[in-house]
């Protein structure tokens, strides 16, 4: 199957463009990659992905940010504001305390908008300019609307946002809103409201910037070459897992395609590759229901549920990109209970490191692991945190400590701080 690891560079067909195309993932039906709009293969409904006739090695990288990995891009620029390059921070008292030889947080929050969704929408949208489409959509838990408000005011496109009603979180609608995009608050939850969306981009009402949308996954494929490049400056070594928040699962499939490409490339061996570990909310768990039952689909949930708003999702649109990657690297997925969530995120906030619920199911995860013994105290780690604290303030509020009233006189705060702790 073509997303073996080891599989063999593609070949190109008669209609690819600078040298990449499109390619479904069941059948292998090619297209030009931007000679038409289109979203999933016209002969068997499959997922697409973008292919290359030439990939790039490490050598090949240069420049800052996500543009930096041009080379490995359908498009030589995008509609930028800077993303990428965040921090690969260490987090000794985390690492200790977990049991890990090193743990690395790569905090994807400190993006442009607060999120990895930048990355996407720094190719998607510069693949819809040059579309020429004159409105963009997408619906969302909050960081996609708040990246493609944000992506298409810069780029001087029309937005629209399809929200589930009252399952935002306060900092994602205030930057859809600021930035501009129509917002639709919908009554239903987010798996609904992605099913309105493609129906509307279906009709060429709007181009669709969710993660369905192959280009926006080549964008967020530089995490993982980030994480990479970053093992080899500081330690010399790739990490052996790389623990990820699993929502669409976009990133699980956008990172273990970075991973394919760099084997295809020779520029890394199969027994390099991190071990793909996705961390699902035990309310919205339906890819660690697949991997544990060995399947190959997963099972839509109706209902989900989980503080972790940015991962409540119940049907997984790139599973069929993301499971062969747990799969073939070797991973696995683990679910974690909002209280392990929230502990997470106050062991990571005790570090400096400041995210919001979502991100810290990465770091709930790995202890979680850890403890089971499926993760290894030799193991060399990179945890993703996928948003800044900032993008859920009440859920940051209710974690952390209480602000204390006193009055505006010395004595009173001295005796306060005296008789409290
Ligand atoms: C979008 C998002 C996720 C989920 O990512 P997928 O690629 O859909 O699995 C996780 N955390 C945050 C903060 C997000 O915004
Ligand atoms: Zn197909």
């Amino acid at each position: 199957m073509s997303l073996d690891l080891a599989s063999a560079p593609p070949t190109p067909p008669p209609d690819a463009e600078n040298g990449s195309w499109l390619a479904c993932i069941e059948c292998g039906e090619t297209h030009a990659p931007f000679d038409a709009i289109r979203y999933r293969c016209d002969d068997c409904d499959g997922l697409l992905e973008v292919r290359y006739a030439d990939l790039p090695t490490f050598e090949d990288f240069s420049g800052r940010g996500v543009w930096r990995y041009a080379d490995a891009l359908p498009l030589e620029a995008g509609v930028t504001i800077s993303e990428g390059d965040t921090p690969l921070y260490r987090a000794p008292r985390l690492e200790s305390d977990i049991g890990v030889e090193t743990l690395r947080i790569k905090h994807e929050g400190m993006n442009p908008t607060g999120s990895f969704k930048d990355r996407g929408m720094t190719v998607g949208v510069a693949v819809a300019r040059e579309l020429g489409v004159d409105r963009l959509a997408c619906a969302s838990t909050g960081n996609t609307s708040a990246a493609l408000a944000a992506y298409g005011s810069r780029a001087g496109v029309e937005t629209l946002v399809l929200l589930p009603a009252g399952k935002v979180a306060a900092g994602k609608v205030a930057q859809a809103s600021l930035h501009g995009a129509r917002i639709l608050e919908v009554d239903g939850n987010f798996d609904a409201c992605l099913d309105v969306v493609q129906s509307l981009a279906a009709g060429g009402e709007a181009y669709l910037l969710n993660s369905l949308n192959p280009f926006r996954l080549e964008g967020q494929k530089t995490i993982g070459l980030e994480i990479l490049e970053g093992f080899r400056a500081d330690d010399g070594a790739h990490p052996d897992r790389i623990v990820l928040p699993v929502g669409n699962a976009g990133n699980t499939a956008a990172l273990y395609k970075a991973f394919r490409e760099l084997v295809q490339a020779g520029a890394l061996a199969v027994d390099e590759v991190p071990k793909l570990t996705g961390v699902q909310a035990a309310g919205a768990a339906p890819m660690v229901e697949a991997v544990e039952n060995g399947a190959d689909a997963v099972r839509r949930w109706d209902d989900v549920e989980t503080r972790a708003t940015a991962i409540r999702i119940g049907n997984p649109v790139n599973a069929p990109k993301a499971l062969p990657g747990i799969r073939e690297t070797g991973g696995t997925a683990v679910a974690v209970a909002d209280e392990e969530i929230t502990t997470a995120q106050r062991d990571l906030a005790s570090e400096g490191i400041g995210v919001e619920p979502a991100s810290a199911a990465s770091v709930a995860g790995l202890r979680k692991l850890r403890a089971d013994g499926v993760v290894g105290a030799d193991e060399r780690v990179a945890c993703l945190t996928t948003g800044h604290l900032l993008k859920d303030p009440d859920a940051a509020a209710a974690a952390g400590r209480d602000p204390e009233p006193v009055s505006a006189a010395v004595d009173d705060v001295l005796a306060h701080l005296e008789s409290t702790e």
